[in-house]
């Protein structure tokens, strides 16, 4: 349900989408990214995704928690609302909730995936959803299997619409991935990166899980012979975590994705991958020119991260809009709406608004690769406006006093994860920034604890 004053937001929102776009002429089409809705059945009751001890449970959620079911109904409510008519969807997983393994089966996990699947499908009717698996949506959690399992089998009956013909069906079968083709002509390469993940304890030894790598191979360069364009998606993404000094993959994992995307990028539109929650990006190069963009969309799940001796700030729901050239594409803008959770509560209403629009608010002229590439040098200089703006929009929005701060030592981290996917340079990126700050010798503490906390983590 929704109340009165979120219509209203709605149509003044959908009368500024009429005349700010009105007159462009290149065949443009929209599609929505969403992901990690991480679901909790258990939200006001045994509270199992919870961080901390809940009294207030919110309508549409809390801070600490991950959705109730009242959070997925009007996100999905409101990616309808806002842009019905779409070519398509990505939906890039995570849809269970953070609890241990002893809460969770194969058959929890698969009824959540069915929910979510029906919700999408009940608000968007034959649009096709390219979905790809999260982390947490594997039973149990994180430990995908390189071969075919109880949960592929049955998400496949799931997701039949949109991954078609025996070689797709095959191939969901045994890695969880597959190509499809919009009705534009784009063709979208799904894949399940949760494979890569260091906390799949099934994978790190093998030389290419369940043959991904030679798999995405082979379908790149069938897209280059064809003069294709590709839109890659996936949960866990490729490149350097900022806050841990280190990829979320396997170091050869990454290595191998990030050569494989520099390789084949002709031929790839655009990267779209969640899993971290806050709202990032990264941009690939080429002997330093731009030939790639990452972009990570913020999840619809409020939860905060607590692991010992660290919290993840809060931050609101949110859901993406992309919008692209038909012909070539490329990408032309991004609109990021986000709820208010806090409002949202109170007011007893999803509270949605539009959060920013790349183009306008980052005032870059489209989201290519060289214009993101120059927002990322703009926002290396100190006190960057642009760069007060991600901070903010990196945790979506939440309410100033919550906003914590990023010295230039946490700048530095961030920007030279923006410009550097892999290990080595961005270690030199970090390195040569803090040798030239005033930070140095906080920063020089935290490589030792990332390098000693890498070193613990490998055992
Ligand atoms: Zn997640
Ligand atoms: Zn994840």
């Amino acid at each position: 349900m929704m109340g009165a004053m979120s219509w209203t937001r709605y149509v003044g929102v959908g009368l500024l989408f009429a005349i700010s776009w009105s007159a462009s002429t290149a065949d443009e089409g929209w599609f929505w990214h969403v992901t990690d809705f991480h679901y909790d059945f258990s939200y006001s009751g045994l509270d199992l995704s919870c961080n901390d001890d809940v009294t207030n449970h919110g309508t549409y959620g809390n801070y600490w928690c991950d959705s109730p079911w009242s959070l997925v109904d009007v996100s999905v409510e409101a990616m309808k609302t806002f842009k019905p008519d779409v070519d398509f969807i990505l939906w890039t997983g995570d849809s269970v909730l953070h609890a241990g393994d002893e809460h969770l089966s194969v058959d929890i996990n698969d009824g959540i995936l069915s929910n979510i699947t029906e919700k999408l499908v009940q608000e968007f009717g034959s649009t096709p959803i390219y979905a790809t698996y999260g982390n947490h949506d594997y039973f149990p959690s994180n430990q995908f299997p390189p071969n075919n399992n109880e949960l592929y089998n049955r998400t496949l009956e799931n997701w039949l619409p949109w991954i078609s013909g025996e070689e797709e069906k095959n191939n969901f079968l045994k890695g969880g991935y597959y190509t499809a083709v919009t009705t534009h002509g784009i063709r979208i390469v799904a894949l399940n990166t949760n494979l890569y993940f260091t906390s799949d304890k099934l994978t790190g030894s093998l030389h290419d899980p369940a043959d991904q790598f030679a798999w995405l191979e082979t379908v790149l360069a069938a897209a280059v012979t064809n003069s294709e364009k590709v839109l890659v998606t996936g949960h866990v993404p490729p490149g350097v975590v900022d806050t841990m000094g280190k990829p979320w993959m396997y170091p050869q994992f990454n290595a191998k994705l990030n050569d494989i995307i520099r390789k084949y990028s002709d031929v790839i539109i655009g990267l779209h991958f969640g899993h971290e929650h806050i709202d990032n990006f990264r941009v690939y190069t080429k002997s330093g020119v731009p030939v790639a963009t990452m972009f990570l969309a913020p999840s619809v799940t409020p939860w905060r991260y607590k692991i010992p001796g660290q919290t993840g700030g809060a931050h609101n729901p949110a859901i993406r809009l992309i919008q692209y050239d038909r012909q070539t594409g490329q990408h032309i803008n991004i609109i990021t709406y986000y709820m208010d959770l806090p409002a949202s509560n109170t007011q007893g209403t999803p509270m949605w608004a539009e959060e920013y629009n790349a183009t306008r608010d980052y005032a870059i002229d489209d989201l290519s690769s060289n214009s993101m590439n120059k927002l990322v040098e703009r926002m290396s200089v100190s006190n960057s406006p642009e760069f007060a703006n991600y901070w903010k929009w990196r945790v979506v929005s939440v309410q100033d006093e919550m906003l914590e701060g990023c010295d230039e030592a946490c700048k530095a981290n961030t920007v030279c994860q923006f410009k550097h996917v892999d290990q080595s340079p961005y270690d030199a990126c970090v390195s040569k920034a803090v040798s030239g700050s005033t930070y140095l010798l906080p920063s020089l503490m935290m490589v030792l604890i990332l390098a000693l906390s890498c070193l613990a983590a490998q055992k």
